[in-house]
């Protein structure tokens, strides 16, 4: 099998096909402190793409709590008990990959979930990691008592498991942007995308018997707009562009700014092998590290306290991107931060929002002479 070098397990790999990275590849950062589930993302997705028939368990962006959360049931549980042991040293993940932890035969490991698995989309809501016990009833930071909820969509990853798995070659990245698209007249149905693309985001349709997944809104990105998940997240806590490789990181564009600059944003289950394109910023408030680092990886201390430090007022630029998300329908290339405004500009380098670090404030005086009132609320 040929070698590529997958920077987020710091290693080369074995990958099916010579690795050929796109000309820019298209990622996402999910702030996972500020996500409320209100599932926004999930229905604008589903109006916007999924509202067909076989279509309808379809959730090409879902919204799960963790930890007990999962669709289609217990995805994350069953591939990392395949896995085995995944064991990192620094920044190396010394573990096997799916590609490297193939059963004879086959592109990748993976398992075919049964149609029962998708019943409950939102199974485990809000269940948190353990019961309410006397000593767990304080509040204390980092909590002993939590979840948190972990928006997904497909990863568009950069080593994709359904791409390699296809025997039609049916699945292909687009090399201008890296998105990763499921050719429908060349599906024949076979299933084995589903079976070997870990994070399951891709879905059969029983009624026109191939495969679907999610699209990125192409055709919004190539006219310099975010996809719909992103730009109605209520919570705010998308950041679309697009990211580099460490050694090509540039600190003005956001997502390299998260990624790479302050190491804030990290790909969900690196220890898989497919370079995941959606980063996210872990639960500051949760306790149990080991479960943060099963999920993200290595640097999760690290990205908490970087996190904090921008919460707490002492890193503007880090909240200055961190208030540009969601802050306009443009794709956002480059920013700046300057008096005390966040300024984000598209591809030509044009101006598309500006957002104050600080919402100003005002006081209103209690009592209205105008009106001879009093006001209740005065803020
Ligand atoms: S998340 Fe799954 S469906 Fe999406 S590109 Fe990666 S392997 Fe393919
Ligand atoms: S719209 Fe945003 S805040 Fe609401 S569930 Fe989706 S990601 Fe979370």
């Amino acid at each position: 099998m040929p070698k590529v070098y997958n920077w987020q397990i710091g290693r080369e790999m074995d990958y099916p096909f010579e690795g050929q990275r796109p000309r820019r590849q298209a990622a996402a950062v999910f702030d996972t402190n500020k996500c409320i589930a209100c599932q926004t993302c999930t229905m604008a997705c589903k109006t916007t793409w999924t509202s067909g028939k076989g279509q309808e368990y379809m959730f090409w962006n879902n919204v799960e709590t963790k930890p007990w959360g999962s669709y289609p049931l217990a995805w994350d549980v069953r591939i990392l008990e395949r896995l085995g042991p995944q064991t990192w040293e620094g920044g190396v993940y010394r573990g096997k990959t799916v590609f490297e932890a193939a059963p004879a035969g086959e592109r990748a490991l993976g398992y075919l979930p049964e149609d029962l698995d998708y019943a409950y989309p939102n199974r485990g809501e809000d269940e948190t990691n353990a019961p309410l016990t006397e000593e767990r009833f304080y509040l204390r930071l980092p909590h002993d008592l939590w979840f948190f909820y972990l928006p997904r969509i497909c990863n568009h990853c950069t080593y994709p498991a359904c791409l390699a798995s296809c025997p039609r070659t049916a699945i292909y990245k687009r090399p201008e942007d890296g998105i990763v698209l499921l050719d429908q007249q060349r599906c024949r149905g076979y299933r084995e995308c589903l079976k070997e693309c870990p994070f399951k985001k891709v879905f059969y349709n029983h009624t026109t018997r191939v495969s679907e997944k999610c699209v990125l809104c192409f055709p919004a990105v190539e006219r310099g707009i975010q996809p719909r998940c992103m730009r109605t997240c209520i919570g705010k806590i998308r950041t679309f562009g697009f990211v580099s490789t460490p050694d090509r990181a540039r600190p003005d564009n956001p997502v390299d700014f998260l990624v790479h600059v302050r190491k804030v944003a990290l790909p969900l289950l690196p220890q898989l092998g497919l370079e995941a394109n959606v980063y996210y910023i872990p639960p500051v408030h949760v306790g149990n590290l080991r479960f943060l680092q099963m999920l993200f990886g290595p640097g999760v201390e690290q990205a908490a306290a970087t996190y904090r430090r921008a919460m707490e007022g002492k890193d503007e630029e880090l909240r200055g991107v961190l208030l540009l998300a969601v802050s306009t329908d443009r794709i956002v290339h480059r920013f700046r931060v300057a008096r005390g405004l966040v300024y984000g500009y598209d591809d030509r380098g044009e101006e598309v929002v500006r957002v104050p670090l600080k919402e100003p404030t005002m006081v209103r005086p209690a009592y209205d002479p105008d009106h001879r009132a009093y006001r209740y609320n005065v803020t």
